[in-house]
């Protein structure tokens, strides 16, 4: 694992580690760290890293949305207020309930990098939740957590403009294919959201995956995104079968999606065409 220090008060890890990235922004009087990745001892090592570093203490972890990579990891903020917005903590409820069975838990396992990262895995759930927009002020700092849909319904992005820093959790995969399958994802809400990401003054964006960047990833992601949905419209209009409009956006290039994950393409193509076509 690598801890980067990403500006003056802000922290990450990128280099897949956690496999969710993970950051935390130093406000003046305390740390607010967001997404908790999948590797437990890792993110113990990062908080403690953190707290140790600045001398303050955490005092809230922000959650981007409701996967695994990116929640698994709650448990060492139990200590802590831990918020996201109300769709993201109804996913959680649900999964805890019915996806994150111990023999699934055991699937998680057996696909991490080490096994042993999710020993002792407890699901810990939100304590605040919000509906579209939640804010932290701490002297002249604030940290703004916004929910605007695309990856998931309740995909929020959380940004401090004091540091110029967006955290778009799975919003954004940083030249790579991302994952649009969920059963909530929308590619329209999708696009707003990447306008609205490259609208504020930021100097690094960090993605939910991949490595942190100025805004031309986004403007890559943006870009592809908008030539598939407006690809898909026209062949609807035309009359074309799904089959057929899934055969044409696949030629659109993009980077593909990370190893072992080369079926994400075709279902997030199905998933955008069943939203455009609802
Ligand atoms: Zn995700």
């Amino acid at each position: 694992m690598s801890i980067e220090k990403v500006k003056e008060n802000v922290y990450a890890i990128t280099d897949g580690s956690t496999r969710g990235n993970v950051t935390a922004y130093v406000l003046p009087t305390q740390i607010v760290f967001v997404d908790s990745g999948m590797n437990i001892p890792l993110i113990k090592k990062f908080r403690e890293h953190i707290e140790q570093e600045t001398g303050k203490k955490a005092s809230v972890l922000l959650i981007t949305h409701e996967h695994g990579d990116h929640v698994f990891g709650n448990q060492i903020f139990k200590d802590c207020e831990i918020i996201t917005s109300e769709f993201t903590h109804e996913e959680m409820i649900v999964s805890k309930e019915k996806n994150w069975t111990p023999e699934s838990i055991e699937e998680w396992k057996k696909n991490a990098e080490d096994p042993s990262s999710l020993d002792g895995l407890e699901i810990v759930l939100a304590t605040k939740t919000f509906a579209d927009e939640y804010e932290i002020v701490d002297g002249d700092v604030k940290v703004i957590a916004k929910r605007t849909g695309g990856h998931t319904e309740g995909s929020s992005y959380v940004y401090c403009p004091n540091y110029k820093v967006l955290f778009a959790g799975d919003n954004l995969f940083n030249h790579q294919f991302p994952w649009g399958g969920p059963p909530s994802a929308n590619p329209i809400k999708w696009v707003a959201a990447m306008k609205e990401y490259l609208s504020l003054d930021v100097e690094h964006y960090i993605p939910g995956h991949g490595q942190i960047s100025n805004e031309e990833p986004l403007k890559e992601f943006l870009d592809y995104l908008e030539k598939v949905i407006s690809l898909m419209k026209e062949q609807i209009a035309a009359g074309k079968t799904e089959e057929e409009t899934l055969e044409e956006a696949e030629k659109i290039e993009y980077y593909p999606p990370r190893e072992g994950r080369e079926q994400w393409k075709i279902a997030t193509l199905k998933k955008w065409y069943e939203v455009l076509t609802s």
